[in-house]
Order: C-alpha cells, then sequence, then structure tokens
C-alpha cells in the first residue's frame, strides 16, 4: 500500500488546492443556540485570494486549518462535541452533525478528501451500493476510492 498522504485540500469557495495549512482556515455559522453548522475549508484573503466567506455572510467563527490536524486537532475537533470530564458542561458546540464528521474526515482520515470528489461517480456507486457505514470511509477502501480502482 501506498503512504497515506493528507497534504492538499479542495478550497470549497474557489475549488483550488489548498496545500499549505497556514493559508487555509476552517471557518463555520452558528445557530441562535451557538451551535456550529456549515463548515467550509477554504484559503485565507491572502496573495490575492478571497475565500474566506467571511463575518457578513454568518461566518463568525474561524479557526487556522492546521488546528484541525493531527492528534492536537482531533482534540480540538472533540472539545467542540464535548468539553469532556474537567470542564463537567453539556456544552455542544455542533448542530449539523454530518458536516462536522465530513471536517473531521476530511482533516483526519488519510484519502478521504482525495476520494470525496468520487462519492458520485458510476464506478463508486457500482462497487459500494451495499456496503455497509464503515466500509468506504477506512483509508485503503478511500485510497481505491480516490483512484477509482474499486473492484480491481
Ligand atoms: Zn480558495
Amino acid at each position: 500500500m501506498t503512504q497515506p498522504r493528507l497534504v492538499a485540500w479542495k478550497c470549497d469557495t474557489c475549488d483550488d488546492d489548498i496545500t499549505e495549512p497556514g493559508k487555509a482556515i476552517v471557518t463555520w455559522r452558528r445557530d441562535d443556540d451557538r451551535r456550529g453548522y456549515d463548515f467550509r475549508i477554504v484559503h485565507k484573503n491572502l496573495d490575492g485570494r478571497h475565500c474566506d466567506p467571511g463575518a457578513e455572510n454568518g461566518f463568525i467563527l474561524n479557526t487556522e486549518l492546521s488546528s484541525f490536524l493531527g492528534h492536537n486537532g482531533l482534540a480540538y475537533a472533540l472539545s467542540l462535541l464535548s468539553p469532556g470530564p474537567i470542564m463537567g458542561d453539556t456544552d455542544v458546540q455542533v448542530v449539523d452533525f454530518n458536516g462536522f464528521v465530513d471536517l473531521v474526515r476530511r482533516t483526519q482520515t488519510p484519502w478521504y478528501e482525495q476520494a470525496r470528489p468520487h462519492w458520485h461517480t458510476e464506478h463508486t456507486r457500482h462497487w459500494l451500493d451495499d456496503a455497509n457505514q464503515v466500509y468506504p470511509y477506512q483509508p485503503e477502501v478511500l485510497e481505491r476510492i480516490a483512484k477509482q480502482e474499486l473492484g480491481r
């Protein structure tokens, strides 16, 4: 198996590659109960780019993409779901769990981002129509989705 790679993301605004996590942000909106939804990975507004939808569009929360990477990134993401035993609170800061899990997989699961454009191809549908809810999101399967090599 080739090495997993998590080196580029697709910007949710301009669709160009994001290759430097320090030049991108995760941004999201929140509802009246201060719970987050509409999580997006976009370029920072640098180098002539204007990809951050900004507070004027409701995206009042953002943090650097690098904050969601690695072990510390998983700790950060989980703290949005639960403050944990020390804080002893039940303040869940996420309302859109599907969108949040998509974000966590994009930042934590090798090959997920590369597989992401291929969910609805005929090839993917053919091979994964009967799959359970775990199988498609395992890195080795995601790599084959990314390369459209399922069934080989
Ligand atoms: Zn962009």
